[in-house]
């Protein structure tokens, strides 16, 4: 068995001072510090979108971050402005040693596909090779963190579970948008419905 740890979007733009912060994200940090010491394998996701990105609310003249739109057949949430590729936003969260990261696996680079999963793209139409990637290097136990745990953490999840590898999600390093009262509790049921583990 070799567990791979996924640190999901820790990035400056959901940081507390970031363009779309998420509560509290900052405190995820030294726990993922803490937690990257015993893996072997690390790797991380980057939110990397186009500025023209199809997810922001201001491509949609007259919505507001928060609504929801279809886009591609899928219901997307519309956001702030965030982790525009090359900003400084986009860059992985300052005061962390990414130094055990393998690799890093940028998402939502299609303007007109968000991806919260580390997988895929939103609608699972495109694969960003990390199953490949950790499948490849014998992974079979996926740990996941990071942010947003009602989103991307989720989705990867997830995904990771449906791909058949023993999951398990590192809860107090994670931090949820909580948009809705509750998504967090929501989005931990479903993780524990589909075979996750929560610890
Ligand atoms: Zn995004």
């Amino acid at each position: 068995m070799k567990r791979a740890l996924v640190l999901v979007d820790l990035q400056n733009d959901f940081m507390p001072s970031g363009r779309l912060p998420v509560p509290k994200g900052d405190e995820v940090l030294p726990i993922a510090q803490e937690l990257m010491r015993g893996f072997e394998l690390v790797v991380a996701t980057q939110d990397w979108h186009p500025p023209d990105h199809l997810s922001f609310a201001a491509q949609h003249p007259g919505k507001q971050p928060g609504e929801t739109i279809e886009l591609e057949g899928l219901a997307q949430v519309l956001w702030p402005e965030h982790c525009v590729q090359g900003s400084p936003g986009a860059e992985l969260a300052g005061g962390l040693d990414f130094g055990p990261v393998k690799a890093i696996f940028r998402k939502g680079t299609d303007r007109n596909v968000d991806s919260y999963s580390a997988f895929f793209g939103n609608g699972r139409r495109q694969t960003t090779g990390l199953q490949f990637f950790l499948s490849g290097l014998g992974a079979t136990e996926v740990y996941v963190l990071g942010l947003a745990l009602d989103y991307c953490v989720k989705a990867t999840a997830l995904d990771a579970r449906a791909l058949g590898f023993e999951t398990r999600v590192f809860r107090a390093a994670c931090r949820a948008v909580n948009a809705c009262a509750g998504d967090d509790e929501r989005a931990l049921e479903e993780m524990s419905a589909a075979g996750i583990e929560i610890r």
